[in-house]
This record gives C-alpha cells, sequence and structure tokens, in this order.
C-alpha cells in the first residue's frame, strides 16, 4: 500500500470547507497550458490536486489552458495527456479553455456595459511606462474614459479582425493606484492575428491568463484552485473577475511553493530552448527533467509519486536536492529488479588451467531479498571479461581487486588468481592470464581460505554486447539565473560506452529495468534499442549521500 501524503495546509482548508459546509464535493483542476512537455515540476502539482481530491471522494479536471496561440500545439496536449496517464492519474473531465472562449468574450461584454472594462489605444510599451511602480501610482490611460457605447462598438470591431496586433487592448478598469500593481488596469484581451490550435482562425483577440484563468475555474464550478506562489499578488485580480463577471461559482485561489531542484531547470520554455538548440536530442531525451524523459531513463510512476508526497506543501519556496528523486528511484527499484552482471568497460581473462572447450551453468538468484523474482542460469568457461578498473598491475595499498598475485571471488562462480599480464607493444594491458581454483564453486561451503574482493564478470563466449549510456546533470550550476543557462550546460552529461552483458539479459524488451552488480540501474531504451543491440540508460548509480530525515 502506498502511502498518502500527510497532513498540508491545504488540505486543512479542504478539511474546514467540508466540515462548514462551503461544498459538498471538492473539485481541484491541473491546467497545462500546452506550449511544452511536462516536467518533475508539474509532476508536484498533479499528485497534489488529484490525490487532494481522491482523498476526500471529489473530482479532478485535467485543463489544457490554451489561450496563447502562438505558443501551443497538439502535440504537446497528446504529450500531456499521456504523461498524466502514466503518472497514475485519471481525470474526470478533459477540457480546453479555448473552448470557453465565447463565455469569455461575453463576460468582457458584461464589464464593458457595467463601465468595468474599457479599449486602450496606448502601445504596450505606453501601458507599461504609464502602470507605475511599487512607491510611484500608475497615470490614467487617455482612454479611460471611453463610454460604454464607444467601448462595446470597438470591442466588436477588434473580435472582426478590423485592428492589427497590438493596436488596441481591452483592460479592467480598476485603480490606477492601487498598491497592487497587477490592479491597475490589467489588460485583458489582446489582438494576435494567429491560427489556434484548437479554434483555428475563428479568434482574432484572445484572453490573458489573470483574466480567462479564473473564468475557466468558475466554469467547471473548480472549489480549490492551487497554483504556485508567484501568484499570491494576482489573487485580488482572481477575485475581481470572478466577482464582476458574476460568475454563479466561486473558486478559491491557494497558492503554495513550486518545485525547485539542484542542476534542473524546470520551465517549459528552457527545456524547449534545450530541444531546438539541439542540445538534446529530444524532450524524452533521459537527461531532461521531463516526465518522458524521467519515463525513458527508467523513472517509474511510484518513484516519482512517493518523491512528490516526501516533498510536502509548503507556503516558502525552497530548493530539492536532486539526490532525493533518486533516492527514490532506488527505493523503488530495488526490490523489483534482478541483480545481474554487466561489464561496461571490459578487459579479457583467460583462466589458463580451466578445460578448453568446456563450459559449465551456474545456478545465479536474480535478487536474495526478493525471492520471487527466481534464478537464472550463467555460462562459466575458460574466458571471461571483466571491468579494466577491477585490474590493476601496481596497486596502491588497499587495493582487494586483481593484480598479480592476487585472489579474488568471481561472483556465482569460483576464486581466480592472476598470473601473469599481457600487453601490447605500447605497452597498454590486452589481457590477463589467471587460474582458478574448482574447491572453490560459490555455493560449496568452501571456507578454507577467504579473498577480500569480488568481482562481476561476463562469460566472453555467451556476452551480449550492448551499449550502455551514462548520465551526469545536464546543469552544472544550481543558480537560478535566466539569462545564461545555456553557459551552464554540462559538456560531459553523457557518455556512450560499449560493453557486455551476461546472456540471461539477451531478451529483455525496451522499459525493462536491471540492477546491474556494483554499477546502478538501468533502463532498456525505448528510441535506440534495435533487434540487434541493446541500449542501456543508467537510471541512477547505487550510492548517494542522501538520506530521508524520519
Ligand atoms: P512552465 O514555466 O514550466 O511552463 P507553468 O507554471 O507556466 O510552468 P503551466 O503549464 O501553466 O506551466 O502549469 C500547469 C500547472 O503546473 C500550474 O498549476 C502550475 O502552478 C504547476 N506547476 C508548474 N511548474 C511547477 C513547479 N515547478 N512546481 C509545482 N507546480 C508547478
Ligand atoms: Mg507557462
Amino acid at each position: 500500500m502506498e502511502v498518502k501524503t500527510s497532513s498540508n495546509f491545504i488540505k486543512n482548508i479542504v478539511i474546514e470547507d467540508l466540515e462548514k459546509g462551503k461544498h459538498k464535493e471538492i473539485i481541484t483542476r491541473f491546467p497545462p497550458e500546452p506550449n511544452g512537455y511536462l516536467h518533475i515540476g508539474h509532476a508536484k502539482s498533479i499528485v497534489l490536486n488529484f490525490e487532494l481530491a481522491d482523498e476526500f471522494k471529489g473530482k479532478t479536471n485535467l485543463r489544457f489552458d490554451d489561450t496563447n496561440p502562438v505558443k501551443e500545439d497538439t502535440e504537446y496536449v497528446e504529450s500531456i495527456e499521456e504523461d498524466v496517464r502514466w503518472l497514475g492519474f485519471d481525470w474526470e473531465n478533459l477540457y480546453f479553455a479555448s473552448d470557453y472562449f465565447e463565455e469569455m468574450y461575453q463576460r468582457a461584454v458584461l464589464l464593458i456595459k457595467k463601465g468595468k472594462a474599457y479599449i486602450c489605444d496606448l502601445a504596450p510599451e505606453e501601458i507599461r511606462q504609464m502602470r507605475g511602480n511599487l512607491t510611484e501610482p500608475g497615470k490614467e490611460s487617455p482612454y479611460r474614459s471611453r463610454n460604454a457605447e464607444e467601448n462595446l462598438d470597438l470591442f466588436e470591431r477588434m473580435r472582426k479582425g478590423e485592428f492589427k496586433d497590438g493596436e488596441k487592448v481591452l483592460r479592467a478598469k480598476i485603480d490606477m493606484a492601487s498598491p497592487n500593481i497587477n490592479m491597475r488596469d490589467p489588460i485583458i484581451y489582446r489582438i494576435a492575428h494567429a491560427t489556434h490550435h484548437n479554434t483555428g482562425d475563428q479568434w482574432c483577440i484572445y484572453p490573458m491568463y489573470d483574466y480567462a484563468h479564473p473564468i475557466e475555474d468558475a466554469i467547471e464550478h473548480i472549489t480549490h484552485s492551487i497554483c504556485t506562489l508567484e501568484f499570491e499578488d494576482h489573487r485580488p485580480l482572481y477575485d475581481w473577475v470572478i466577482r464582476e463577471c458574476e460568475m454563479e461559482s466561486q473558486p478559491q485561489q491557494i497558492e503554495f511553493a513550486r518545485l525547485n531542484m539542484t542542476n534542473t531547470v524546470m520551465s517549459k520554455r528552457k527545456l524547449k530552448l534545450l530541444v531546438d538548440e539541439n542540445v538534446v536530442d529530444a524532450w524524452d531525451d533521459p537527461r531532461m527533467p521531463t516526465i518522458a524523459g524521467l519515463r525513458r531513463r527508467g523513472y517509474t510512476p511510484e518513484a516519482i509519486r512517493s518523491f512528490c508526497r516526501e516533498i510536502g506543501v509548503a507556503k516558502t519556496n525552497s530548493t530539492v536536492d536532486v539526490q532525493m528523486l533518486e533516492h527514490f528511484i532506488r527505493e523503488d527499484l530495488k526490490p523489483k529488479t534482478s541483480i545481474v552482471m554487466g561489464v561496461l568497460r571490459p578487459l579479457k581473462v583467460v583462466i589458463t588451467n580451466y578445460p578448453e572447450g568446456q563450459t559449465e551453468i551456474l545456478e545465479a538468484e536474480n535478487n536474495a531479498d526478493n525471492p520471487e523474482l527466481g534464478s537464472r542460469q550463467l555460462p562459466f568457461s575458460r574466458e571471461i571479461y571483466i571491468e579494466q578498473e577491477d585490474f590493476m598491475e601496481n596497486p596502491p595499498n588497499k587495493y582487494f581487486r586483481l593484480f598479480p598475485g592476487n585472489e579474488v571471488r568471481l561472483k556465482f562462480a569460483y576464486f581466480i588468481k592472476c598470473n601473469e599480464v599481457i600487453k601490447d607493444a605500447a605497452g597498454n594491458v590486452t589481457e590477463i592470464h589467471c587460474t582458478y581454483d574448482p574447491e572453490t564453486k560459490s555455493g560449496t561451503g568452501f571456507n578454507a581460505r577467504k579473498v577480500k574482493g569480488t568481482l562481476h564478470w561476463v562469460d566472453a563466449q555467451n556476452a551480449v554486447p550492448v551499449e550502455f549510456r551514462l548520465y551526469e546533470p545536464l546543469i552544472l550550476d544550481d543558480e537560478e539565473s535566466d539569462k545564461n543557462f545555456l553557459e551552464q550546460i554540462n559538456p560531459n552529461s553523457m557518455e556512450v560506452i560499449q560493453g557486455y552483458v551476461e546472456p540471461a539479459v539477451k531478451t529483455a524488451k525496451p522499459q525493462d529495468k536491471f540492477q546491474f552488480m556494483r554499477h546502478g540501474y538501468f533502463n532498456v531504451d525505448t528510441k535506440h534499442t534495435t533487434k540487434d543491440k541493446l541500449v542501456f540508460n543508467r537510471i541512477v548509480s547505487l550510492k548517494s549521500s542522501f538520506e530521508i530525515k524520519k
């Protein structure tokens, strides 16, 4: 059983509202703009909204907040639906904000009739300049006093396409001296002659986010509209729109701290730049913090959900260590995956006293902590591969792996002892010669002498050549610097190497996950794996210094 989040301030609001009878049932929504793929930050919002409603037997809508025609695309709509489902959530209704354009327009007409909105001819730059700042009030637009009749006529002509982009806007008439700059006659409609992914060329005027969002929430009878802290100062405008547009339903906006994570960019706009600049191969590149990238890397929905629950819901911004996310994927995969052997950088070992032409089959258990995973067969013969770093000709102190004269254990097999080092003309070690002791076979209880090192290995004759892709953080710096994040990209974020895995792994399919002994957890890549070659993404290495506080 998965444990749900403990108490948080949003849950307390919901409990109170239900107890007071303010709502019969709660309705939340996850409202992404389809202008990119979802990232791990969105997962936090998804888990919060869906699990909150679920816990109180309410409902959650998936709503595409598609009010900006220029950046939105059906590719993103489809990816978002896939990602939310993959995370394990099922929405009550699927809505598009663009389906409400007519109602939004009519509510704007109502505002105009009430003298609460006016058409302004100032250029966007002039509007910005006249808005004032934290210490100075704004200046009123000369168009502020236009009468309702003229405003209605102009608004209708805006809709008909009589004006060019930027020529006119519709502004809410609130208070140019308000201490809250968001209330200084904000723009609520703008002209954009652009084709919309859903409504095509039906509209050339589009509502602004601050106007559209509260109406969308109200139309859907959302009870708790959860958003990130940046919108706290927009709440008075949210409430103004609900009130002045005379919406029957009154959703409550509640803000929580967004997820920030070390070494991670968390913005669709920036992630799109990485794709467009070919820094990564696509939105689902395994280095991307997108849900699609995490999935391809090998993350599971369970791990992501556990992470989102653990980070919790707070009222102040903070930055989570990316190692915490890694902790949860290890925890999830540890009991679920078979622990098999793969050699990343092979070095050939010839066991000179092992009979030529003989292969014996050893039995290897898949996961000592989970007997249900069973066991597999492991061929062993005269030539094997070990890891290059598991051999040193002149080892330092306390090196317990293979070196001339030293004996080590081969996991599931025998003790071997290094007798000879073979080198090429340039002096590079090309293979090493060992002898094995037949008495030391694994599982026979041999204990006449002990060795300190245990190595993983792959039988050379039966080894399956595969590609391993090892990853490091894509972003080097933790600083949130808007301008030069492209300069913080790690040039060594991916290493591609050719190695071998044991034959039991040969039939693995895309998305199959394994623990490769001593190397970490790996996932079979969905894009680059062919019927002739497996490609493994390292999800995470085995160890982390991170510990969850209990
Ligand atoms: P981005 O800048 O990445 O596009 P956004 O907030 O503009 O982010 P939306 O598509 O508008 O993206 O977001 C949908 C929902 O996801 C919103 O309710 C938003 O608050 C939430 N969300 C986005 N980023 C985060 C984050 N880092 N942590 C928590 N919630 C987030
Ligand atoms: Mg956005």
